[in-house]
């Protein structure tokens, strides 16, 4: 088995950290946008997705962004398969389906 980030959408607060801590290990930068994991902020109230971008390299299997998400809504795991990575693209139809399933 291989380790992977595992995203717990439900636990994220949108606190961002993530973006600030990986930007700044990539970079040496704080800045969000040149961070590899996004938070898309949906929707009034805002439910934050977590989005793993394509050039994520998991820091090289020591994931920085991971050791500041305090809630655990991103974790480094031991996975059968590596997760799929949906687009930003998607952030609102996944905040859209995750909504539709706790209203129920
Ligand atoms: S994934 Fe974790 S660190 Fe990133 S915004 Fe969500 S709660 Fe904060
Ligand atoms: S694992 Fe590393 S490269 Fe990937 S999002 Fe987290 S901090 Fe950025």
């Amino acid at each position: 088995m291989e380790r992977h980030i595992e995203l717990n959408m439900e636990k994220c607060t949108g606190c961002k950290l993530c973006e600030l801590a990986c930007s700044a290990v990539k970079t040496g930068v704080y800045n969000p946008r040149n961070s590899r994991i996004k938070v898309c902020l949906i929707g009034i109230p805002e439910i934050p997705v977590p989005i793993i971008l394509d050039n994520c390299d998991y820091c090289f299997q020591n994931p920085v962004c991971v050791q500041f998400c305090l809630p655990k809504a991103i974790e480094w795991k031991e996975m059968e398969t590596k997760p799929l990575r949906p687009k930003v693209s998607e952030a609102k139809r996944i905040a859209e389906e995750w909504l539709t399933s706790v209203s129920r």
